[in-house]
């Protein structure tokens, strides 16, 4: 395996380095993670698996948390290359009605170029990036990489696990299974002038058992990203026959949408438990739960940036007392509640039903309501 230019070190320097910390993973949570470390001072390495810019399936949709974040740790360039279009309404689609919202703050970001400039932040900063090498953790915080020339072993004070979804620890027997019912996600995107869809405009085609959304990317390309059940997946033959069916019901013309192309993820909704030992976990690898309220990378940013002291703490003294849980409750716990209730409430037969009667509120109500379910802040009262 070659080593990718957005390598700062090879494999064999990296096993002979001591590390305070090893972040395993480089999407938004990882890169972020890293970068606070290193400006903490400490010696940290970042672990990819896959080269860099790589694609990443998403609905691509940064909302208001990950804007502040990214002010917040001075990285606003991350919108920059190409510039992130705002969105500014939000086109509801169900059983052939159509109806428009005022889009909470939003902006529309290309992944493979997010991806690479926060990661470029983060060797900017001081940190080392080994690219690619897939690494394991176990429970004692022993990561086990492996880069081209074979398996290699290191303990770092600390360890970040920021692998997404499927995290990097090797699943246990007493790991939950996906919550029942849980959602699969899936995507494409592609080139198509057929769509009517100007850059700033959200289109959300839902039907029963899932729903699409669709956005223009920077670069003028079309992103589809998608939520369904297992089964409805399966009924229509995948995710480019679900996404397709989806659009039909919504009122789509589903001749728009890709027949090949897409790509699949995990079950949606999870959680594993924050810290386990000196292994601390932040964005998808510690909990996620479904695109619909598009927050998945603004908690990665989120956890991202807080974690950096915590795992200093660790790297310090390795019996310090776990404080990332807590942490972590107070970065996500309300967002989590919220956006779980919305996913049950999404996966329910009358979904579409309910949301023909929202699409029938006034649109200020509409207005409201879309930003409620964005996480936004509810507007204060004005005391007389
Ligand atoms: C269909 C869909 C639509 C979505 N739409 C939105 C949206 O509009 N807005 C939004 O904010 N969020 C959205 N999300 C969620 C968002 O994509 C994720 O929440 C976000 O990418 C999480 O960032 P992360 O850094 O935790 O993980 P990831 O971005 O998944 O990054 C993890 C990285 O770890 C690497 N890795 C994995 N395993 C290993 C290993 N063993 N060793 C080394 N490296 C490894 C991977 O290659 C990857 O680069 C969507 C998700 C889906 C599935």
């Amino acid at each position: 395996m070659a080593s990718s230019p957005m390598s700062t070190i090879d494999a064999h320097t990296a096993i002979a380095g001591a590390w305070d910390v090893v972040v395993i993973g480089a999407g938004p949570a990882g890169a972020v993670a890293a970068l606070g470390c290193a400006r903490l001072g400490l010696r940290t390495l970042v672990v990819e698996r896959s080269d860099f810019p790589r694609p990443k399936l998403c609905g691509g949709c940064l909302s208001a948390l990950g804007l502040d974040t990214l002010d917040r740790l001075g990285l606003r360039e991350a919108l920059e290359r190409p510039p992130a279009p705002l969105v500014r309404t939000i086109r509801f689609r169900v059983r052939g009605r159509t109806a428009t919202a005022a889009a909470p703050p939003m902006r529309v970001i290309a992944r493979d170029a997010f991806d690479t400039a926060l990661l470029n932040a983060a060797t900017r900063a001081g940190a080392h990036a080994l690219i690619p090498c897939s690494a394991r953790v176990d429970s004692d915080g022993v990561v086990a990489l492996r880069a081209g020339s074979g398996d290699l072993e290191l303990r770092p004070g600390a360890v970040i696990d920021a692998a997404g979804l499927r995290g990097a620890r090797p699943a246990r027997d007493d790991d939950s299974a996906p919550r029942a019912g849980a959602h699969v996600g899936f995507g494409a995107t592609f080139a198509s002038d057929a769509i009517d869809l100007p850059m700033g405009e959200l289109v959300m085609a839902a039907a029963r058992g899932g729903y699409v959304g669709l956005v223009r990317l920077p670069d003028g390309r079309l992103n589809a990203a998608a939520a369904a059940s297992a089964s409805m997946a399966r009924a229509h033959g995948g995710p480019a026959g679900a996404a397709r069916a989806i659009a039909a019901d919504a009122g789509l013309d589903p001749d728009l949408l890709p027949e090949r192309g897409w790509t699949g993820a995990p079950s949606l909704t999870r959680a594993r438990p924050a810290q386990e030992g000196p292994v601390l976990r932040v964005g998808d690898a510690g909990a996620f739960v479904e695109p619909i309220t598009g927050e998945g990378m603004s908690w990665a940013l989120a956890t991202g940036a807080a974690v950096a002291e915590h795992a200093a703490r660790l790297a310090a003294d390795p019996s310090a007392p776990p404080t990332w849980p807590a942490a972590h409750r107070a970065v996500l716990g309300a967002r989590l509640g919220r956006c779980s209730l919305v996913a049950r409430a999404l996966r329910r037969p009358s979904a579409p039903h309910l949301a023909l009667r929202a699409l029938g509120a006034a649109p200020g109500v509409r207005d409201r309501l879309v930003a409620r379910l964005a996480g936004a802040p509810r507007p204060r009262r004005r005391v007389a």
